[in-house]
């Protein structure tokens, strides 16, 4: 087991600010008082000597979460993570029968697509930005 470090609440308020009070993945507005820190890479990884603790408590590495992503998540990679999302879909069809009745009725439309998550969405307008700033 991986003694986890505990966050000073100031670096926890920054974390909570990092996307101005929303879920680094889902978008979903957070409570300063109910949010997680997750590890973009998640600490799992210093088990197989890929990461230092070090390089995986940065600030760039904590992302604010709600707890459903942060679960969902798990120690799983951020790739491997948008993988599961996008089968949510395909996942309910092969093992919800309630799911497959509601897809029948026209009640559950499917957009399957590829996910972009929330704080990508972010750091692509950051970086357009600062873009047009030199131009
Ligand atoms: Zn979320």
């Amino acid at each position: 087991m991986i003694q986890r470090k505990t966050l000073s609440p100031k670096v926890k308020e920054e974390v909570f600010r990092k996307y101005d009070g929303h879920c680094a993945y889902c978008g979903k507005v957070l409570t300063p008082n109910d949010f997680q820190v997750d590890h973009l890479i998640p600490v799992a990884r210093e088990r197989f000597g890929l990461y230092t603790s070090e390089e995986l408590e940065t600030f760039k590495n904590y992302m604010p979460a709600c707890k459903r992503c942060n679960h969902y998540k798990r120690a799983h990679s951020l790739e491997t993570f948008r993988k599961y999302i996008e089968e949510i879909p395909y996942k309910l069809a092969r093992d919800n029968y309630i799911y497959k009745v509601g897809l029948d009725y026209g009640l559950i439309e499917e957009h399957p697509r590829k996910i972009i998550f929330y704080f990508e969405e972010i750091e692509k307008e950051k970086e357009e930005l600062k873009n047009q700033k030199y131009l």
